[in-house]
């Protein structure tokens, strides 16, 4: 029980704890994005845009930023992000920051890096603070995957963004939104973060120390974002968007003009859906702060090669349907001219929407599945190449190969020809327990069940068809302790332990 004295000094530790969490420009907490910051180098920017406008007007190069994602899972090393969505994810980027000229890429040699920390797959700004700090690397785009990013969807802060793995799905906007920040670009609606108004009344002239931008353009270049070709936008919360593209919610601006935000801003809080562009401000602004603040980003002046167009796999081995052990299955391909990744994946659908394994390899063009992949089964893979350069999935599908698994290692005849799993096994006395049986062909099965002296308790003939195939063993009548439930077939016999519980 807690005495006044022990609260109080426990108070005072949660305050102190409270202080000591907050690192100096520590953005505050917000349901979507975590950065409230305005980058003091976009002010710079702001107040020398006159003296870069010349090479501003010139510059029609592309910039090729090289990026190093950190992979963070748990203490025990589960909850890694699959680096084969990381392809899917740059490639999105691509697409969406080929109208500013800004191409990103692998750091050759550094793809990826792995981080095992719970503290920091779940973290609060102290474990991301320490994550960043001793672990960022120089000279490239620091981008982590984590968890949970301080409640967030994501953050830019301290020159790394940190993305949550449920928010980086296809077609997300929030890596491009949390890139835009590392670019020094503020929300449209800056200043207004974490602050609620009532928009039915003409908004106040200043909201966060920030003055509020008008529709009449006459303060735009210091107000809100500071840019003049993103409209006024109050939302500093998750909005849905019109048809139109406008928000659903009116607002006033100080003068008592009714406005909607633009939803199509990368930069403001409208759904993903709705999101898809950079404006020509916010372009320039990011060009600009590659050229200066991020200069030791511009490494490589054109691509290296790329793949070619219509690439094609040729697979090695398993073909034609040949059959596996199931949990020893060598896979291998021939290589592609200029890969230097592979993903390779099991499913079984030749459409994929289910996969049983997925691994990414480079500098092999085999790996050897020992698990994961099921047995007694027809399963498709394939092999996906990629370069540091080239990241997207060639647009015509590429065609599967198959083989069928088995358990060839078997001694029995039965298990060869089918799998067969009891769950749940333990089960509690009454309980349905299920017997699962995959078969290759079919087969007439006697199914007894039989205690630890030998007494019979339950028994019934069925018919297996090839396929999957589900019986229900009642329980009801067991009590609690060990039984064996044999499976009799003119293939063979097995049997298996079962314990029930009460
Ligand atoms: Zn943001």
């Amino acid at each position: 029980m807690l005495t006044k004295n022990s609260l109080l000094s426990v108070i005072f530790l949660l305050v102190l704890r409270a202080l000591s969490a907050q690192p100096t420009n520590q953005p505050v907490p917000a349901a979507w994005c975590g950065t409230h910051e305005y980058s003091a180098w976009l002010h710079w920017y702001h107040d020398h845009k006159n003296e870069l406008s010349t090479l501003r007007d010139l510059d029609t190069a592309w910039l090729y930023v090289p990026v190093t994602i950190h992979i963070v899972g748990d203490d025990n090393g589960s909850g890694l992000y699959p680096e084969g969505e990381t392809f899917r994810i740059l490639c999105e980027m691509n697409e969406q920051y080929a109208p500013a000229r800004i191409r990103f890429y692998f750091m050759p040699g550094e793809p990826f890096v792995y981080h095992f920390k719970s503290s920091w797959y779940e973290h609060n700004w102290d474990g991301g603070y320490e994550m960043i700090t001793t672990t960022k690397i120089e000279d490239r785009l620091n981008c982590y995957i984590v968890k949970d990013p301080a409640g967030n969807c994501g953050y830019s802060w301290i020159d790394a963004i940190v993305m949550g793995r449920g928010c980086s799905g296809p077609g997300n906007s929030t890596w491009a939104h949390e890139a835009g920040h590392h670019f020094s670009l503020p929300h449209p609606f800056f200043g207004w973060e974490g602050n609620a108004w009532d928009f039915a009344q003409p908004a106040p002239p200043s909201v966060g120390g920030v003055p509020v931008e008008k529709m009449d353009s006459s303060n735009c270049f210091i107000a809100g974002d500071r840019f003049c070709d993103t409209r006024p936008d109050y939302l500093s919360y998750r909005w849905t968007c019109t048809p139109d593209k406008e928000s659903t919610v009116l607002q006033k601006d100080p003068n008592g003009v009714a406005f909607r935000s633009d939803a199509t801003l990368y930069m403001g809080y409208a759904l993903d859906a709705c999101t898809g562009r950079f404006t020509n401000e916010q372009i320039e602004a990011m060009r600009a702060n590659l050229y200066t603040e991020h200069l030791s980003y511009l490494q490589a002046s054109s691509p290296e090669p790329n793949l070619q167009d219509d690439f094609g796999i040729s697979y090695v081995s398993p073909i034609d349907s040949a059959t596996e052990q199931y949990n020893n299955v060598w896979l291998q391909w021939a290589p592609v001219p200029n890969a230097e990744f592979y993903l390779v994946e099991v499913s079984n659908s030749p459409f994929f929407s289910v996969v049983f394994f997925s691994k990414l390899v480079s500098g092999t063009t085999a790996v050897n599945a020992t698990k994961g992949i099921p047995n007694n089964r027809t399963l498709y893979w394939r092999v996906r190449a990629f370069s540091s350069w080239d990241l997207c999935t060639p647009t015509t599908a590429q065609a599967p190969a198959i083989f069928r698994t088995r358990n060839l290692s078997s001694t029995n005849e039965l298990e060869r020809l089918a799998e067969i799993t009891l769950a749940p096994n333990p089960v509690n006395s009454g309980a349905p327990m299920v017997l699962s049986i995959n078969s290759s062909e079919s087969l007439d099965l006697l199914l007894t069940v039989s205690d630890a002296s030998g007494r019979l308790c339950h028994q019934n003939r069925t018919f297996i068809y090839p396929g999957d195939n589900r019986l229900e063993i009642p329980t009801y009548q067991l009590e609690a302790g060990f039984y064996f439930v044999s499976l009799q077939t003119t293939q063979g016999t097995l049997v298996k332990r079962l314990v029930i519980t009460q």
